[in-house]
């Protein structure tokens, strides 16, 4: 199973529409795809259609990894959504789970404990990890735990500000924890006909060459209606659903050549 990060620091780039839509496209190409939700804003979960139940999510798991419990029962860790896809969510207790992980031994890597200990390997072939908007903890154990990192740029002024504390970050935790972690790319959302947009598109590709995608996501009111309706945008009559297919074979693409 390979795990991709879809991590940026800031909010609003298009990082849970892509981890939904990814996880959507590479089943539609005949992968098995896990996503799981790592932000305590659980806008993945929400994006699936997913309701709050008794069973557990993955922050009890890394509660009961970082403080040496019993790990609660697996049965119902992964879920199914209505429109498909198998996900992993998480609850609104992972944003306490840093005080929790910053006591904890090898707290960089619990997550990645904890999945060896939760998932088998066989399962699935993709996982991609869906990353809150901070550079703290949670996005160092979810990058701590992948292969890859995606990360969404959205084309606005300032958008790309971030970037090179992202690959500094990305840079540090290869050389400190996981030395397996490379990133995947650079993906261009929201993208619009105006100056704005394609001066940070051409910035990207300009400062970014390798690492960005040939392909973008534009900018379109039908990714908010996909979020609403709980149906991801693959096989929808949107454009953004053939946008999307086509960042996932560029996904496929590169982690072929990593292989
Ligand atoms: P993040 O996870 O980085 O916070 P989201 O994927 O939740 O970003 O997107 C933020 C908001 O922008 C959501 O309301 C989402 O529906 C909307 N959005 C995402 N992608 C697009 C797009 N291509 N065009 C227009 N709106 C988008
Ligand atoms: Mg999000």
């Amino acid at each position: 199973m390979k795990v991709i990060a879809i991590a940026n620091q800031k909010g609003g780039v298009g990082k849970t529409t892509t981890a939904v839509n990814l996880a959507s496209g590479l089943q539609s190409k005949g992968a098995r795809a896990l996503c799981m939700d790592f932000d305590p804003q659980c806008n993945l979960a929400k994006y699936l259609g997913h309701v709050p139940d008794e069973a557990p999510t993955i922050t009890e798991f890394i509660f009961a990894s970082a403080t040496y419990q019993d790990m609660p029962d697996t049965s119902r860790l992964i879920r199914h959504s209505e429109s498909g896809i198998d996900y992993i969510p998480c609850n609104i207790a992972l944003a306490k789970v840093d005080m929790v992980l910053a006591q904890a031994m090898f707290r960089e890597r619990v997550l990645s404990d904890t999945l060896e200990r939760i998932l088998p390997e066989d399962l699935y072939d993709y996982l991609i990890i869906d990353c809150n908007p901070s550079m703290g903890i949670l996005l160092i154990n979810a990058l701590s735990a992948s292969d890859q990192v995606l990360i969404p740029v959205q084309t606005e002024d300032f958008a790309a500000d971030g970037m090179e504390d992202m690959l500094e970050l990305i840079q540090i935790i290869k050389r400190q924890i996981n030395p397996r972690l490379e990133v995947l790319g650079v993906l261009p959302t929201m993208a619009a006909s105006n100056q704005v947009s394609r001066s940070v598109l051409e910035h990207l590709h300009t400062n970014y060459p390798g690492l960005t995608f040939p392909c973008e996501i534009k900018r379109c009111v039908d990714a908010a209606k996909s979020c609403r309706q709980h149906k991801p945008l693959i096989g929808s009559k949107s454009k953004l659903s053939e946008q999307y297919l086509a960042v996932t074979e560029e996904v496929l693409r590169r982690m072929e050549a990593v292989m």
